[in-house]
């Protein structure tokens, strides 16, 4: 069967009609099939084809754009309408400017010290604005290197965009949503998106478990759950086909366990970090049996979790418990850099349990890619040296998530921790006083009390 016969996808479908209807294509050559309907494709070659080279020599006249190599990319940009364009396969609408990650911008930025998942699906703008937010150093001192360029988080994003898009594009450092490609495709553009193209797509789901098959976002967000199983099973995910997705983002203090929904790469790229309803009636359910949610934000959790009733108040609660988080990782962080014992403390009452789990490995049998789900877990315990490694590993990068947040630049760390000011200093002072369990209670009714005042949705 040709590529062009496939099962379209309706948004696409419904992408052609309003194309081929669309004033800005008023006179483009194509033929028609049997009942009537325009047909996408035509070859360079064929008359079809040279006509609609000879159309859109017309057009760029009329734009005055310059006659050079890249004429046609240019000028089927200039007159597209949206520059966003639905996936013929999965709907997943994209743009069709250079703005999304390539492969050789992921692997230079991991190379510079900046050791994160950049989702290549994902608008790099949204990514830079994220991590300026957030005050990722690290993600801007890398940006810089690659970019070679004097970069920090303190320069303004328009300047930053401008800055990055135009070296990006030049530099084959980012990739537009689908490549120009006229005149084959009515449109100018191919009509599977990056998120349907095959090279794309091993690169992207390599890209949720780093170089050593961790997902860094349980150590950094300090995370409950059986971590290294999490990890084995992404990767039988992965040798699907599949993306792995936790129901409750470990970013927004969810568990890192063994329990995911696989998911198509274009629904992870859209959903980033972000709860639906489903998701929250999805996690309400499976609460009954087992914790979703991580020590920490329990109390957060437990306080927005029956106040969520739609798509707009999962979406307010994610952001609500993604700021919640940043304020738990500063008063570890506060902890770790200020208190004598602090780092023995973090280390005996939540670490240790943790890194328990680096200790075995797993394997699942009758695993259905459909589900997600599997019927057994199998656990070997072993004492190896490479266990070990990874436990060391996973201690000290979660030590170094705590330093970047205590940092006098990370406006989390100044702007929260003054208000607790009383409480923290009767934490010092228990965990000096070696008096661990107190202080661990005290740390809990912390997270409890700024829960109360902080985590609820304002009623709209
Ligand atoms: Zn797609």
């Amino acid at each position: 069967m040709a590529r062009s016969q496939k099962e379209l996808h309706p948004k696409f479908s419904r992408y052609q009609k309003w194309i081929v209807n669309h004033p800005n294509y008023l006179g483009i050559p194509f033929n028609e099939d049997k009942s009537g309907n325009p047909v996408w494709l035509a070859p360079a070659k064929s008359t079809v084809g040279a006509a609609r080279i000879d159309w859109l020599d017309r057009q760029r006249e009329s734009l005055s754009i310059p006659k050079d190599d890249g004429w046609r990319a240019k000028t089927a940009l200039a007159i597209h309408p949206t520059k966003t364009k639905p996936c013929q396969v999965c709907g997943n609408e994209m743009s069709l400017e250079y703005v999304y990650p390539n492969a050789n911008l992921v692997k230079s930025m991991i190379k510079h010290g900046f050791e994160l998942e950049l989702n290549m699906l994902q608008d790099f703008r949204e990514i830079i604005t994220l991590a300026k937010q957030e005050r990722r150093k690290s993600f801007f001192i890398a940006l810089g290197k690659v970019f070679k360029s004097d970069l920090s988080v303190d320069i303004p994003l328009d300047e930053l965009f401008t800055n990055i898009l135009e070296t990006g594009a030049e530099k084959k450092l980012l990739g537009p949503g689908a490549m120009s490609n006229f005149p084959d495709r009515l449109d100018g553009f191919h009509s599977y998106n990056r998120c349907c193209r095959g090279s794309e797509d091993k690169g992207r789901l390599k890209a949720n478990l780093n170089r050593y098959g961790q997902d860094r976002r349980a150590f950094e967000n300090w995370s409950d759950g059986n971590w290294k199983a999490a990890d084995r099973l992404m990767k039988v995910f992965n040798k699907y086909g599949l993306s792995a997705d936790h129901i409750g983002p470990i970013s927004l203090g969810f568990r890192h366990d063994p329990h995911f929904q696989p998911m198509t790469i274009s629904e992870q790229a859209t959903k980033n970090n972000r709860m639906t309803y489903s998701d929250v009636q999805k996690l309400l359910e499976h609460e009954k049996f087992e914790p979703v949610v991580s020590w920490h934000t329990k109390y957060a959790w437990d306080n927005l979790k029956h106040q969520i009733m739609d798509d707009e108040d999962a979406k307010e609660a994610s952001s609500i418990l993604r700021k919640n988080m940043h304020f738990i990782l500063s008063v570890l962080g506060y902890i770790y850099a200020n208190v004598t014992y602090g780092e023995d403390f973090l280390s005996t009452t939540i670490l240790d349990k943790q890194l328990e789990y680096a200790y075995a490995d797993y394997d699942f049998e009758g695993f259905d890619p459909e589900t997600g789900n599997y019927d057994r877990m199998i656990v070997t315990r072993k004492q190896r040296k490479e266990y070990s490694n990874n436990a060391a590993r996973y201690k000290r990068k979660a030590f170094e998530s705590l330093e970047n947040y205590a940092d006098k630049d990370n406006r989390w760390y100044t702007d929260f921790l003054p208000h607790y000011r009383h409480e923290l200093s009767e934490i010092k002072t228990l965990i000096e006083n070696k008096s661990y369990k107190n202080a661990f209670f005290k740390v809990n009714e912390l997270f409890e009390t700024h829960a109360i005042s902080f985590c609820k949705l304002p009623r709209r």
